[in-house]
């Protein structure tokens, strides 16, 4: 090849630790290992020539030949230093590139005999040799440039450099290249193939590095962003606060702007809602506060300010329409025609407000729908059973986190116009736990004169209610405060006969069940005699709403049994009943099965309606005490102690022992059954059970009685005449004796059941004794 020499010497030999020495570099590094010191000396007593390579790996401690590459440099020691400990510190300058040709000896150092490969200065530049040149210092230049590393001055020493060799050296030692790098680029003997090697090893460098740039200019970029968002906001801020009330630029606030006068809210809310939009727009986007105001006023516009259905006032239409939808029912049906008749003859009169009073499942909820279907207007429903809070009504002020209306407005805001009809349910239930301003809230809702503003706490604007069409139901007046009972109308929905049950679960209940279970009505067939039974054993109680509910489940399982046994038809009769509702849940009082002394058959009105009351009658020696046990409240006892004075003061008439109230106690028991809500009407029931006690006298066992006791033995009238007679009736009562002054309510009583049962009326005790104890002539009848 030309211009090659080569030249072979033993040299002491150091490996290197994560260092590369070039030709013509000059660098220092420090040596500590024994055995290096000892090639150190061995080199400083001849010419001070060292061979020095690098380790493959930085970290072994005592390398052999296999740990250190074979090609390394020659160098001259130029300075030596001794440090503290044992080191020394040694300054070197790379003379020449050479390769171990044969490792002489290991200790107690490395010696080894190198040969060197010199390609004299002369070497012939090419034009090829000339464009590499210039590239690998364009490439270098580019490198430095990006790299920021490397000082320009370097770059310039760089250039003057003629020997292409001595270039690639030295452009090689001043870039940051792995040790393996470096190697390669060392064991390139050739200048030409070495600057080769360095411009494959520029390029990539370059490309990393330029990548690298990329990536922090991104990085860079997106931190300039947020800064600048941040400064941005910030200013805005500060712009907005200079601006003060007159509000900022913002495109929520637009829309909102737009949407209320859209709404032509009353001038009040539109004023309100206005600034409340002005607020909103100062606020720093996704503020909470802001949140807090946007519920608001989309509150505020989602409620039917203008919104209005259009009355249809036609008597005959709604005739038609509750007759429809109810069975029954006659005179309820005429109040309320006659309500409406009143309202539409006089329209804006305020009337009283319609409460309808009756136990559950009568039908209360459903007549108010039918009005509001009716009348055209939208119906909505609040049940205030369990209320106790005034902020239920009223609703929460905004300053309370998560405040909402309260519930009228609510409820104002599902129907979607001012003018539903508005049922207010169980109104009863809420006087029980409603005190103070609450009840007080109210009222202020139900009055004409105050609900034209009604103000709920969170809106802070008033909402007109007057002309919303209010509709209370209650199960009993007795709950309701005195002044909410003033401003109603009261429409008793009563109890319904088995007779009624029947028709309404074949015409209404069954067909509207079927339907809802996606049924056919030729899919399920269900006997009269069955409804009777589902009445009689499944349910106890005045209305049907329980009935529903089992027609409900039948229907339930009618579908289950149709898609699981592919039956067309199912058919459900008094036998496979049990197969569809369980056994059954109650049985009625019969009447007693023989005529018995000390034991009277009463009627009682519960709420869910009536039913039949025995009640027993024992005496026993002792000193006239009262004892009474059962389900008694305080008023049965009261009436209890008047049927006693009664039969005191006719001790002598019903020939009672004379002392009887000083040697004999007196124990009366109300077996079972609910708890009767008219306490007084069993009057005339416990004198007569007394009386037959101390007279021993059997009384009829179907004879059953209601009735209020005076001190004198006078009946007064007591209420739930039609439920009471319906019961006796269905316990299988013969007579029924009433007080005379209940005349009046045997009208409720359908025809079928007065013809069945005789009704007396009784004005006195002694007519009920007449009626109620077995004369001795009857006594073989037992
Ligand atoms: P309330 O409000 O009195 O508790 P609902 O109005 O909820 O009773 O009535 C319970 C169910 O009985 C409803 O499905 C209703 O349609 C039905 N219902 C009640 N009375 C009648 C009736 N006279 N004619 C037809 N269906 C009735």
């Amino acid at each position: 090849m030309e211009g090659r020499k080569t030249k072979r010497e033993s040299l002491p030999l150091i490996p290197l630790r994560g260092l590369s020495v070039f030709p013509y570099m000059v660098l220092h590094f420090d040596v500590g290992r024994e055995k290096s010191i000892h090639a150190l000396e061995e080199a400083m007593v001849n010419d001070q020539l060292i061979f020095l390579t690098t380790q493959k790996e930085a970290e072994t401690d005592l390398p052999t030949a296999e740990d250190f590459y074979q090609v390394g440099t020659v160098a001259k020691i130029k300075q030596m230093l001794k440090l503290p400990g044992d080191a020394i510190r040694v300054l070197v300058e790379g003379i020449s590139r050479a390769r171990i040709v044969k490792l002489l000896q290991e200790d107690p150092f490395f010696q080894a005999e190198v040969e060197e490969e010199i390609f004299g200065e002369e070497i012939k530049i090419d034009k090829e040799l000339e464009a590499l040149m210039r590239a690998v210092l364009d490439a270098f230049e580019n490198y430095v440039a990006i790299s920021n590393r490397i000082s320009p001055e370097i770059l310039m020493s760089v250039t003057t450099i003629e020997a292409p060799g001595r270039l690639a050296d030295v452009i090689a030692s001043h870039m940051i290249l792995k040790i393996e790098q470096k190697q390669e680029i060392l064991e390139a003997f050739h200048p030409k193939e070495r600057l080769e090697v360095l411009y494959r090893f520029l390029l990539r460098e370059i490309e990393i590095l330029e990548i690298e740039r990329e990536i922090n200019a991104k990085v860079k970029r997106q931190i300039n962003k947020l800064q600048k968002e941040y400064y941005l906001k910030e200013q805005l801020k500060a712009i907005q606060e200079e601006l003060g009330d007159y509000g900022g630029i913002d495109d929520e606030g637009e829309a909102y702007r737009e949407r209320i006068q859209k709404a032509k809210l009353p001038k009040k809310v539109e004023e309100k809602v206005l600034k409340e939009v002005d607020r909103l727009s100062r606020l720093a986007p996704g503020s909470a506060e802001g949140s807090v105001i946007r519920t608001y006023v989309d509150w505020i516009l989602d409620l039917p300010w203008n919104k209005q259905t259009k009355d249809q006032l036609d008597i005959q239409r709604a005739k038609a329409i509750l007759d429809e939808d109810h069975y029954g029912l006659k005179r309820v049906k005429e109040r309320i025609l006659e309500y409406l008749a009143i309202r539409q003859l006089a329209k804006d009169m305020k009337g009283p407000i319609i409460c309808l009073v009756g136990p559950p499942g009568v039908g209360k909820t459903s007549i108010a729908k039918s009005i509001a279907r009716s009348l055209n207007r939208n119906f909505v429903r609040m049940s205030l059973g369990g209320v106790r809070d005034e902020a239920e009504i009223r609703g929460h002020r905004r300053t309370y986190i998560g405040a909402i209306p309260g519930r009228i407005i609510s409820a104002i805001k599902e129907a979607g116009s001012k003018n539903p009809v508005f049922l207010f349910d169980e109104i009863d239930k809420l006087s029980s736990d409603f005190r103070g301003d609450p009840a007080a809230a109210l009222l202020e809702t139900l009055d004409p004169e105050q609900n034209k503003e009604f103000t709920d706490h969170y809106l802070e604007v008033p909402f007109d209610l007057s002309k919303v069409m209010f509709i209370t139901t209650a199960n009993s007046l007795g709950t309701i405060p005195r002044p909410l009972l003033d401003r109603m109308e009261v429409i008793e929905v009563s109890g319904y006969t088995e007779e009624e049950k029947v028709v309404i679960a074949q015409k209404y209940l069954l067909p509207k069940q079927i339907k809802e279970h996606a049924l056919k009505p030729e899919n399920l067939q269900i006997s009269e005699q069955t409804i009777r039974d589902i009445i009689n054993s499944y349910t106890r109680e005045s209305g049907v709403r329980n009935l529903e509910r089992q027609i409900a489940t039948i229907c339930r399982k009618a579908a289950r049994r149709m898609l699981e046994e592919k039956a067309k038809v199912v058919r459900v009769n008094p036998n496979n009943l049990k197969n569809y509702l369980g056994i059954p849940r109650f049985r009625y009082d019969k009447a007693q099965e023989k005529n018995e002394v000390g034991i009277a058959t009463g009627l009682a009105w519960t709420v869910v309606g009536g039913d039949t009351l025995s009640i027993e009658v024992t005496t026993m020696k002792g000193n006239g005490k009262l004892v009474l046990t059962g389900q008694l409240g305080d008023v049965m006892k009261e009436s209890a102690r008047a049927g006693i004075s009664y039969i005191r003061s006719k001790m002598e008439e019903l020939k009672l022992p004379e002392d009887f109230y000083q040697t004999l106690d007196i124990h009366i028991h109300i077996p079972e059954g609910a708890i009767p809500k008219d306490g007084p009407s069993a009057g005339i029931t416990m004198a007569t059970a007394v009386i037959s006690a101390l007279t021993n006298i059997p009384i009829h066992k179907n004879v059953a009685m209601t009735g209020e006791i005076t001190l004198r033995g006078r009946v007064l009238p007591v209420g739930g005449i039609k439920e009471k007679v319906l019961a006796a009736n269905r316990a299988g009562i013969k007579k029924v004796l009433l007080p005379v002054e209940n005349q009046k309510d045997i009208e409720e009583i359908p025809e079928n059941i007065r013809r069945k049962l005789e009704i007396v009326f009784v004005e006195h005790m002694d007519q009920v004794l007449e009626h109620a104890l077995v004369r001795k002539e009857e006594c073989h009848e037992n």
